[in-house]
C-alpha cells in the first residue's frame, strides 16, 4: 500500500485535486465529503507518484515505509474506505479525475480594482483570501480582533498537534501575496462598523467564526470550578482573553460533559506528561499550572450511549496512542451491545476501538481518561465550590454522582451575532445563500455583505473543510461584482489604512505580526520550542514598538496628513 493518509488530515482536499489517479476520496464534489471525518486513499489505486505528499498543507500523508507504529491504524482505516475487491481490480472511476472547482473569476469593471475586506483570520477567512488573490490586482484587507492572526488554528488546535499547526505556512504564504494587507488589533463592531467597511470596499466578507460555546442550563454550573472546555482551549493556547482564568487543578478529577473533539483535546492536555507538553508552544502559565496539577482522571461523560460518540475515530485513535484511556464495567457491556448492531463501517471501526480499552476498576498508575456513556447532567454539587455533578442515567430515573474539582462543559459551539448584520439565533449562522448574506425580513440580499466558515454553515467540519466552503462564497462575490451588483468604494488603498488608525492608532501590520512571530520563535528556540508565545495583548504592543517602525511611519503620516 502506496500512501497512508493520517490523524492530521485537515480535509482541505488539496491532495485530491493532486492525485494523477483519482485515488483520493470523498472529493468536495461528492456527497459524503462535508460530513466526512477524514479523506482516504485507495491503496489499490494509488501509484506512489507522491504529489499528494506535496500538496498537503499539514503534512498528514506517508508512503507505507515510513508509517510510524502510532500511525498504523490508518493504514486499515484508509484501506476500509473503499469496498473489497479481488486482488489487482481497481475501483471503475479511477480514469475520472476529481473535478478541480472553477477558479471564481473577477472581470475588470469600475475604477477600482475588486476591493474586498475579510474579518476575522481564521482558516475560512485566509483560503477564502487565498481564492481571492488567484485573480490579478484584486486587493484583499483582512481585520483580527487579536494582534495574532490564524484563528482557531493559533489559538485553538491543541498544542501537541503541531502538525495540524502546519496549516500556517499556507496563510504566511497567502498573506505575504501582493494585494493582502493586515490590519490586526482592530475589532470590527468595536473601532470600525460594517458602513465604514463598506464605504472603502467592494463587499465585506464575514469570517469570523463562532466565538462562544453553548451553555449548559442546569443548577450549579457558575459555582468556582465550573467553566467550558473551550475556555480551557484558549487558556493553554494563550489566547489573551483566557490567560487569567482561574484554573484550578488541585482536586483528583475533572468532569467534561459532552464527547466531542474539543472534550477529547482537553482532557488529553489535562493528563499529558508535562515534560512532553513543555515541547511544544503551550503557553507558559498553563505549562506550570498543569506540573502542579493533582488531576488524575478526567471523566468525558456524554448523555448517549456509544454508538452515538461525538468524536471522531481518527482523533479517538490519536488519544489511543498518546494517553490512558479507560471504560467502566458496565460501558464496556454497552460498547458490545452497540457492537452486535453496528451498521456502518466507521461507527464499527470506533467501536471496536471503544472494546480494547483498559478497565476503569484497574489502580489509576498515572494520570487517565474514562469516557463514561448514558449519563445525562442534573446539578452541579457544592457549596462555595463545585465538588461533584449529579447525573440521571439517561431515560431512567436513576441518578449517579461523580466526585470532580473542576467541571467543564463541551457541548459546542454556537456562532455570536455579527454587528448590523440579520442573525439566524436557533441556526447560529448568519442567514446566506451560498454566502451572500441575506435579510429575511423582506429575503433580498443585504449589499456587499457576505459570509464564510462557522458563521456560514454551523460549527461543524475541519480546518481544510472551509478551502471549498470559503471558494464556494467567493464565487458568488466574483459573479456578485461581475454583473455589477457591488458599489464602487468612494476611496483607494491609502484611505483604508487612514480611516483605520483614525480609529485605532494601535493597528498591527503585517511587519509587526513578523516581529511577534519572530520574537515567539525566537524565545521558543532557546528552549527546543517551536515557539513560546505572548499571552498578553500588552506584551505584543511593546514587541511591536520595539522592532517594528512601520506603523510608527504610518501613524506620522497619517499625521502628516492630518487625519
Ligand atoms: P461536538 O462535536 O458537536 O460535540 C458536542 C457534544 O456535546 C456531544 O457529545 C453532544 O451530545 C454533547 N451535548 C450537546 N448538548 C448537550 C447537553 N445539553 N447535555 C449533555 N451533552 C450535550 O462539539 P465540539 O467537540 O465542540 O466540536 C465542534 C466541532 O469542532 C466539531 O465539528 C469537531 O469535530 C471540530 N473539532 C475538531 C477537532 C479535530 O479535528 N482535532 C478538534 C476540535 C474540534 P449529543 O450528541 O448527545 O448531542
Amino acid at each position: 500500500m502506496p500512501h497512508v493518509i493520517t490523524q492530521a488530515c485537515c480535509n482541505d482536499a488539496s491532495c485530491v485535486f493532486a492525485c494523477p489517479v483519482n485515488c483520493i476520496h470523498p472529493t468536495p464534489d461528492e456527497p459524503d465529503f462535508a460530513t466526512s471525518e477524514m479523506l482516504y486513499i485507495d491503496p489499490d489505486a494509488c501509484v506512489d507518484c507522491g504529489a499528494c505528499v506535496r500538496a498537503c498543507p499539514v503534512g498528514a500523508i506517508v508512503p507505507h515505509t515510513k508509517v510510524a507504529a502510532e500511525q498504523l491504524p490508518f493504514v486499515e482505516i484508509n484501506r476500509s474506505y473503499y469496498p473489497e475487491r479481488p486482488e489487482g481490480v481497481k475501483l471503475p472511476p479511477t480514469s475520472k479525475l476529481a473535478p478541480v472547482l472553477p477558479a471564481a473569476e473577477v472581470h475588470k469593471r469600475g475604477k477600482h480594482p475588486l476591493t474586498v475586506a475579510i474579518v476575522g483570520s481564521g482558516p475560512a477567512a485566509m483560503y477564502a483570501a487565498d481564492e481571492l488573490l488567484t485573480q490579478p490586482g484584486v486587493l484583499v484587507n483582512m481585520f483580527e480582533k487579536l494582534p495574532t492572526p490564524y484563528g482557531l488554528v493559533r489559538a485553538g488546535v491543541a498544542p501537541d498537534h503541531q502538525r495540524t499547526k502546519l496549516a500556517t505556512r499556507l496563510f504566511d504564504e497567502v498573506a505575504a501575496r501582493r494585494g493582502f494587507q493586515f490590519f490586526l488589533n482592530v475589532e470590527v463592531g468595536k473601532h470600525l462598523r460594517h458602513t465604514d467597511l463598506l464605504e472603502l470596499h467592494h463587499a465585506v466578507l464575514y469570517a469570523s467564526g463562532a466565538l462562544h460555546d453553548r451553555r449548559l442550563e442546569i443548577d450549579g454550573m457558575g459555582l468556582p470550578g465550573t467553566g467550558t472546555a473551550t475556555e480551557i482551549v484558549g487558556w493553554y493556547n494563550g489566547h489573551p482573553e483566557f490567560t487569567d482564568l482561574p484554573v484550578d487543578l488541585s482536586h483528583e478529577r475533572v468532569v467534561i460533559v459532552g464527547n466531542g473533539n474539543v472534550a477529547l483535546d482537553v482532557a488529553r492536555i489535562l493528563t499529558s506528561d508535562p515534560d512532553k507538553l513543555a515541547r511544544t508552544d503551550i503557553a507558559d502559565n498553563a505549562l506550570a499550572a498543569l506540573r502542579d496539577s493533582a488531576v488524575q482522571e478526567v471523566v468525558i461523560v456524554a448523555r448517549r450511549g456509544p454508538v452515538a460518540s461525538a468524536f471522531t475515530l481518527p482523533e479517538l485513535v490519536g488519544l489511543t496512542q498518546t494517553s490512558e484511556v479507560v471504560l467502566d464495567a458496565e460501558d464496556h457491556a454497552r460498547v458490545r451491545n452497540d457492537l452486535a448492531t453496528a451498521e456502518d463501517n466507521l461507527t464499527r471501526q470506533k467501536l471496536e476501538v471503544l472494546a480494547k480499552l483498559g478497565d476503569a476498576a484497574a489502580p489509576i498508575t498515572r494520570p487517565r481518561i474514562r469516557f463514561a456513556y448514558e449519563l445525562t447532567p442534573v446539578r452541579v454539587l457544592g457549596e462555595k465550590r463545585a465538588t461533584a455533578v449529579e447525573f440521571s442515567v439517561t431515560g431512567t430515573d436513576q441518578q449517579r454522582r461523580i466526585d470532580a474539582g473542576l467541571v467543564l462543559t463541551s457541548i459546542g459551539y454556537h456562532g455570536t451575532p455579527v454587528a448590523d448584520l440579520p442573525f439566524d439565533e436557533a441556526a447560529g449562522v448568519v442567514p446566506n445563500d451560498e454566502g451572500r448574506v441575506i435579510d429575511p425580513a423582506t429575503g433580498q440580499r443585504v449589499p456587499g455583505a457576505y459570509v464564510s466558515g462557522w458563521i456560514k454553515r454551523g460549527t461543524n467540519g475541519f480546518i481544510g473543510t472551509n478551502k471549498s466552503d470559503s471558494l464556494k462564497t467567493i464565487q458568488t462575490l466574483a459573479a456578485d461584482y461581475n454583473a455589477g451588483l457591488l458599489s464602487e468604494p468612494v476611496g483607494g488603498p491609502r484611505a483604508v489604512a487612514r480611516m483605520v488608525h483614525a480609529h485605532q492608532p494601535d493597528v498591527i501590520d503585517a511587519a509587526g505580526w513578523k516581529a511577534i512571530d519572530k520574537a515567539e520563535i525566537a524565545r521558543g528556540e532557546a528552549q527546543d520550542r517551536p515557539r513560546v508565545k505572548f499571552t498578553r495583548v500588552a506584551d505584543m504592543l511593546d514587541e511591536v514598538k520595539d522592532h517594528s517602525d512601520v506603523p510608527l511611519l504610518q501613524n506620522l503620516l497619517s499625521a502628516l496628513r492630518g487625519r
